[in-house]
């Protein structure tokens, strides 16, 4: 079987090399960048503690060296503190967490990482991995995609083709593959803007976060946010008005001095400035996420940011959800409804983020929007922007599934416990089946379901018979039994859970079900549900499904395997009989705009997508809020936000689609740039992306 081809070698590429891989599924990453990171401690990411445990399985040993979990959150309004917030160390790690699954949840301490520290720790765990392949200096510029596979060129040093299984673009946010699938990106440009700063200094909250409302200093930005990174350092953001201004050098210099001091009763603290950068936040969704055997995840499928909602993170949970999701179908040849289940679920969980990001950002940012009209809604501020830092609510809390086309018709046995299905599982100390004790979360991300049992009581038995004890017997059989490979494990508590329920687990920690007790048939029903149900051949839907690959493409499937233990095949580069013949094969080219992306998959966005593919990508989006990235609930998108040009935005907000992939959006503005360290000419225009850069 050919590997899976990951396009992209950014966070989001690199983690799911490595959670494929800890599925035993080989893949090659390719990346058309030199495949070093430079130092940019001003771009840093915050992960929550779910996905910082996913990233730190996956092998990645920086997040403890040289990430933060913050201690506490802390709001300010004016002078005043209106929060404080504890926050529990223990699911990172570092702490006992409690036994009392009872206890009341101080909300999980987020972790802070500059992102080449993070990128750097996922690099040094592949180099351990002998089923990724790493290719550098390697651009893709085609994909075709047949019945049994995809083949993607890529120019540069390295250029030459690659036969995979499926191919993902990871990309980033001006994805070559997604423009390659024709695949609209509606959404808006420029949502909130931020001056960033990383600087080593002491302030009077060591190891807390700060988010600041309206500081009474002059000429303040009205929002900053101090985050703490190792060794001393803050990342400081200043909200930066939607457009016009510009930020000097001097400017920038003038706003963290009068910042720290009016944080340091009056003066300046000696800092040590390390380096800056302007984060410019859009907000849009990919319309569809898989086309047949190609996907898209992380910010190639979505870009958000604004008001605590946090891009990578999401891009995270991408990878946790399609993960399990493409190796069941790499071994086992999993039913096309499992690999759709990844768009539906990830995509409609997103959508509710952006959703709930654009009703909150009138309110917060409106010049007082509900405050005019409803009192103490000023406090509902502080308390909606904490939930969206902190990891809670619409805006932060991690996703629950609970639309899935995954999820199992109701039978008769089933049990409610405190968590909702298709929700993610509580953390719960478990005994595993060597009758080690470890944590519930351990356990995931290994392409198998957990069947997890209320035993009250576990703690006293003997560990080295406890699988022949009680209802073990009985569940063991109905397990060995199931369409799915699946671990049993046993809890002494659970919460909401009544004594001797059965709760049966994805491989990405989201509950399918709960039983109350052994039913073998319900549960071999949910597993087969929750796996997709019986496999059908994934079969290409586009024009040209079914054909024939070419010559070449056959006789690189023989090429040389990744990894001496898997014997797959992937391209080798000996094999470039195919080179620069770019989409002259007859397989399914992916690159002409076929106008097939007529669905909208988030829910309740009922309407038709009527706005024309081939010309909405190619009008030149402006930063003029017009749009949303899902849309009204139940309005077309036919107006999103890819509208008419406006004066401000010079840059095109969304590359043109192009067939060859071939770099030619050099106007696009997706994303978020930061320049270089200080000491350098400085200068923030706003209004547009491209000149929003610090340099
Ligand atoms: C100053 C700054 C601050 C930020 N702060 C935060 C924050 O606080 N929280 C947060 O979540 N996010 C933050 N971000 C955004 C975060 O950096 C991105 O969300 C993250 O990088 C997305 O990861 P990714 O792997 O999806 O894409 P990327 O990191 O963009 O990686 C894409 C990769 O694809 C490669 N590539 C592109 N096209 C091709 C092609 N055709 N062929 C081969 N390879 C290709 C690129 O070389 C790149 O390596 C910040 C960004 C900046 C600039």
């Amino acid at each position: 079987m050919d590997p899976v081809i990951i396009v992209g070698a950014g966070p989001v590429g690199l983690a799911l090399s490595l959670a494929l891989a800890a599925q035993s599924v080989p893949s090659v990453v390719l990346d058309e960048g030199p495949g070093k990171e430079e130092p940019r401690p001003a771009r840093s990411v915050v992960l929550r503690a779910d996905m910082a445990a996913m990233v730190e399985r996956l092998g990645c040993t920086t997040l403890r060296d040289e990430g933060v979990r913050w201690v506490g959150w802390r709001g300010m309004r004016r002078r005043q503190v209106v929060r404080h917030l504890a926050l529990d160390l223990g699911l990172g790690g570092t702490e006992e967490w409690s036994e009392d699954p009872a206890a009341p949840a101080t909300p999980a301490a987020p972790l802070h990482i500059p992102q080449h520290a993070l990128a750097r720790g996922l690099r040094d765990a592949i180099a351990r991995q002998k089923l990724i392949r790493l290719v550098t200096d390697a651009r893709l510029d085609t994909v075709e995609q047949d019945r049994d596979g995809v083949v993607a060129h890529t120019r540069g040093p390295a250029g030459t083709w690659w036969r995979g299984s499926h191919l993902v673009g990871c990309d980033g946010a001006r994805s070559t593959v997604r423009k390659l699938l024709g695949i609209r990106f509606p959404g808006r440009t420029a949502v909130e803007r931020h001056a960033v700063a990383a600087l080593r200094t002491e302030l009077p909250w060591p190891g807390e976060a700060l988010l600041h409302r309206q500081p009474p200093w002059r000429g303040a930005a009205d929002e900053i946010t101090a985050r703490p990174l190792p060794d001393g350092v803050w990342r400081i953001d200043w909200l930066l008005p939607p457009r016009g201004d510009l930020v000097t050098p001097d400017a920038l210099i003038a706003r963290i001095r009068e910042t720290l001091a009016g944080w340091c009763e009056g003066t300046t603290p000696p800092y040590e400035l390390i380096d800056t950068g302007v984060h410019t936040l859009h907000h849009r969704l990919a319309r569809r996420w898989r086309v047949d055997r190609v996907l898209l995840a992380g910010d190639a499928a979505h870009l958000l940011g604004a008001v605590g909602t946090q891009g990578l993170d999401e891009g995270f949970r991408d990878v946790d959800n399609l993960a399990w999701k493409l190796a069941h179908t790499w071994h086992h040849g999993g039913s096309d409804r499992l690999l759709d289940s990844y768009q539906s679920e990830r995509r409609a969980a997103v959508a509710h983020r952006l959703r709930a990001a654009d009703q909150s950002l009138p309110v917060l940012r409106g010049g007082g929007g509900l405050r005019t009209y409803l009192p103490g809604a000023t406090r509902g501020h502080d308390a909606l922007l904490t939930d969206g830092h902190v990891g809670r609510g619409p805006l932060g809390a991690p996703p629950a599934y609970p639309h899935s086309p995954l999820a199992p018709p109701y039978t008769g046995g089933r049990t409610p416990v405190g968590t909702p299905e298709g929700a993610p599982v509580e953390d719960v100390r478990v005994t595993a089946p060597d009758g080690t004790t470890v944590r519930l979360r351990d356990r995931l991300g290994q392409g198998r379901f957990l069947v997890l049992l209320i035993a009250p009581g576990t703690g006293v038995w003997d560990r080295r018979h406890w699988r022949g004890a009680g209802v073990m017997p009985r569940l063991d059989e109905a397990v060995r039994a199931l369409p799915a490979k699946a671990e049993v494990l046993v809890t002494e508590a659970y919460p909401g859970a009544p004594a001797h329920a059965v709760l049966l687990v994805r491989p990405d920690g989201h509950l399918v079900a709960a039983f109350a007790g052994v039913h073998p048939a319900e549960l071999y029903a949910a597993a087969d549900a929750a796996r997709g149900g019986t496999t059908e051949a994934t079969a290409p839907t586009g024009p040209a499904a079914g054909r024939k690959r070419p010559g070449p493409g056959r006789a690189l499937e023989a090429g040389s395997g990744v990894g001496s233990d898997t014997g797959s095949g992937v391209g080798s580069d000996t094999g470039s009989a195919v080179g620069p013949a770019v989409g002259t094969t007859t397989g399914s080219t992916i690159g002409s705009d076929t106008g097939a992306d007529s669905r909208s998959v988030v829910g309740p966005d009922t309407g038709t997508d009527s706005g024309a593919d081939s010309g909405a990508d190619r009008r030149s989006s402006t930063g003029s809020d017009t749009g949303s990235a899902v849309g009204p609930d139940r309005a077309s998108d036919s107006g999103s936000a890819v509208g008419p040009s406006s004066a401000s935005d010079t840059g095109s907000a969304v590359g043109p689609n192009s067939v060859s992939g071939s770099g030619s959006e050099s106007g696009s503005g997706v994303g978020a740039e930061s320049g270089p360290a200080v000491g350098s000419a400085v200068e923030v225009s706003t209004g547009s992306d491209r000149t929003a850069d610090i340099h």
